[in-house]
């Protein structure tokens, strides 16, 4: 039957490309929680409240998020208040605020209420920070990925590059250790590994490997 797959783990591990790939080849819906802190980090930056955790937290009932399926992609994109952000929130500009966004408790609550709806149903992939923690503690499979800060910042340098981003390396490589220290050190539901969940490092690991792996695990 059916399961519930959770994928945790720090920055640019991997984690977005892995549990789409995942998804597919199941035939099972995938899940991006990080793209939901990112959408609430522009609707914050957006008003100019991005340092205002109060002001935020009363316009929260005015932020509507959605996942839509586009099918020339293969994924869902994040849409705002009707609009589709998917570009807008990849941004360096975004990682640097949504660590802090993200730490709001109230912000947690209404994002995981969502995602608790969103996985009602088993079949689903669900990637993020506190995913086999606390939105699904008792999801079948859970992984934990890491991997070297080095690589993971080569990884993004190289995604924010292809999108045309004018960053530095060492800028990004600053920003993936400041959202890991803010993710693993904020009072709601802290980044760490579930006990139960497979810490897979992957640092030194193809795609086709890492793919082939966690496809064996979701099977057994
Ligand atoms: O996964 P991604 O890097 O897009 O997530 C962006 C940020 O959103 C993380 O650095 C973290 O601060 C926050 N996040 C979170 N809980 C999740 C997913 C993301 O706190 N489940």
């Amino acid at each position: 039957g059916k399961i519930t797959i959770a994928i945790d783990g720090f920055s640019s591990t991997g984690k977005s490309t892995l549990a789409k790939q995942l998804a597919k080849k199941l035939e099972y819906i995938y899940v991006d929680t990080g793209a939901m802190y990112r959408a609430v980090t522009l609707f914050a930056m957006r008003n100019g409240i991005v340092e205002n955790p109060g002001a935020l937290v009363k316009l929260l009932p005015e932020i509507h998020l959605k996942f839509i399926y586009n099918k020339d992609a293969g994924y869902a994109e994040m849409y705002l208040n009707g609009e589709n952000i998917e570009a807008d929130i990849r941004t360096l500009e975004v990682s640097k605020f949504v660590s802090k966004i993200a730490e709001i408790g109230e912000v947690r609550q209404k994002l995981v209420e969502m995602q608790r709806e969103m996985g009602r149903e088993k079949g689903i992939v669900m990637d993020g920070r506190d995913i086999g923690t606390v939105v699904f503690p008792d999801a079948e499979l859970k992984i934990f990925m890491t991997a070297s800060p080095d690589a993971r910042a080569a990884r993004r340098y190289k995604e924010l590059l292809d999108r045309g981003e004018n960053v530095s390396y060492n800028e990004v490589l600053k920003n993936v250790r400041e959202r890991d220290h803010i993710d693993s050190n904020r009072t709601f539901s802290p980044l760490k590994k579930a006990n139960d969940a497979i810490a897979f490092d992957n640092t030194d690991m193809g795609l086709q490997e890492q793919f082939e792996r966690m496809y064996n695990y979701a099977l057994r």
